[in-house]
């Protein structure tokens, strides 16, 4: 083998290697969290046994359920809709609609409800909303949503609850 071509083989190697070492903030929003303080912890196992193993997997793993598979989706009652991890109230009934995604989505949190991300996973940048309180994963918001607010918070409905009014 050309020794030229060995050493420029190592050395774009080395490069990705620190290159990936280097990269100092996580792109996944999980990682992320799971840096941060909440008001509400508990250790996984404290989770895994509290949780549903599809809760588990979106509230604290970041998953998401499949579109069209959540009744609350179809939910029209008044009422609240509340975390399903900590219980904290985040979308009031009257600012659901349908987005036609198949999610439940809400054009307005409650106030003092949702916390904020970057996510980077999947070649797309997103903001990942979370509870507040206990750093529960619920969705993204999307910025093409209905008046008054243009936002669209897509939300798993395994990490809500209902509460009918
Ligand atoms: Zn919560």
């Amino acid at each position: 083998m050309d020794r030229r071509i060995l050493l420029a083989s190592v050395a774009g190697l080395l490069g990705l290697l620190s290159f990936r070492w280097l990269r100092a903030e996580p792109a996944n929003s999980a990682e992320k969290l799971a840096a941060e303080k909440f008001e509400v912890e508990k250790t996984d196992a404290e989770w895994r046994a509290q949780l549903t193993p599809q809760q588990y997997d979106i509230l604290r793993k970041h998953g998401t359920e499949r579109p069209w598979s959540s009744p609350l989706v179809k939910e029209h009652r008044k009422g609240t809709f509340a975390c399903a991890g900590c219980d904290l109230p985040l979308f009031a009934s009257d600012t659901k609609f349908e987005s036609g995604t198949g999610w439940p989505s809400f054009f307005q949190p409650l106030d003092n409800a949702l916390g904020r991300t970057e996510d980077r996973t999947y070649g797309m940048t997103r903001i990942e909303v979370h509870c507040r309180r206990c750093g529960g994963h619920l969705g993204h918001v999307f910025d093409d949503g209905p008046k008054p607010t243009g936002l669209r918070y897509c939300m798993n409905g395994v990490a809500l609850q209902f509460r009918a009014a």
